[in-house]
């Protein structure tokens, strides 16, 4: 459909190569979108790039470790030498961090998850911005937040912290790029099951399907619609947005 149409723009997805983000690009491969996506497992990033291209995208793939700023750099210039532009950005490569009591948590590993769920969002937007405002383009920048950033998670305060934080960031930007036409939104899903949420306690997994209107968890499939919403012009009147996709576990308050 034409309000959804992402042919001539690139989408730079990181933590593209396999769960939420892979689904993202699947959904943005469908719309018409060229997509380059990102990750440090170069297996991984070969294998989504086979299903990718299958589906008939024109896709490319670049090992990165997002928390590296050196290596940021590198694979965004080799991103633009492959694609000449960025257009869309969904800075979602993300992990869990460290569960316990914030007293009892390694500070390294503490240190580790704001460099991966909040720094490296910043680095990647930071290489983005200016060859958007440069060649006076449109553009889309999105997060992968999570619904932990509404719900009090305890013993996994680094993970509602960072999430909570891009939400903050995603305004600020709003604000500062929505004259130059460029939207910021943050995505909260809530569970769905990937190589990171396996490792979520039982408790929060039951305690999710019993909150859930649906009574299920969400799934991959169910990512791809809000990818190419907030990736297209359809739209271009919505920024500084927390969108919480989570089958209402949220609204359930018992
Ligand atoms: P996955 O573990 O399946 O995906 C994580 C992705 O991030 C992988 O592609 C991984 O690739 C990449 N990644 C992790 N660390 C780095 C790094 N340092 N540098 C570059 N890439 C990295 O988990 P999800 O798909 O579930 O997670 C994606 C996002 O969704 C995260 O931000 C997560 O917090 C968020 N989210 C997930 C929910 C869920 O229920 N699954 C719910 C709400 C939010 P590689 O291993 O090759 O580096």
């Amino acid at each position: 459909m034409e309000l959804f149409n992402l042919a001539g723009k690139v989408a730079l997805i990181t933590g593209g190569n396999g769960g939420i983000g892979l689904a993202y690009a699947k959904g943005l491969v469908k719309a018409g979108a060229k997509v380059a996506i990102w990750g440090r497992n170069e297996s991984k990033n070969k294998e989504a790039l086979e299903v990718l291209s299958s589906m008939g995208g024109e896709v490319a793939a670049f090992v990165c470790d997002v928390t590296d700023t050196e290596d940021v750099d590198k694979a965004f210039d080799a991103t633009m030498a492959h694609f000449k532009q960025v257009d869309i950005c969904f800075a979602n490569a993300g992990a869990g961090g460290p569960q316990g009591m914030l007293h009892q948590i390694d500070y390294k590993a503490w240190q580790g998850i704001l460099d991966l769920n909040l720094n490296a969002v910043v680095h990647i937007y930071r290489k983005v911005i200016p060859q958007l405002l440069e060649r006076k383009a449109p553009g889309k920048l999105i997060v992968t937040s999570s619904v932990a950033a509404l719900l009090g998670m305890g013993f996994a305060s680094g993970y509602a912290t960072t999430k909570a934080a891009v939400g903050g960031l995603t305004r600020a930007l709003a604000i500062e790029l929505g004259r130059a036409n460029i939207q910021v939104n943050a995505i909260l899903p809530g569970y769905v099951e990937t190589d990171m949420s396996v490792k979520t306690p039982q408790t929060f997994k039951d305690s999710v399907l019993r909150r859930s209107a649906s009574g299920k968890f969400g799934t991959l499939e169910q990512m791809e619609g809000i990818a190419v919403f907030l990736a297209s012009s359809a739209s271009d009147f919505m920024t500084g947005q927390s969108i919480v996709l989570d089958g209402g576990h949220t609204i359930n308050p018992i």
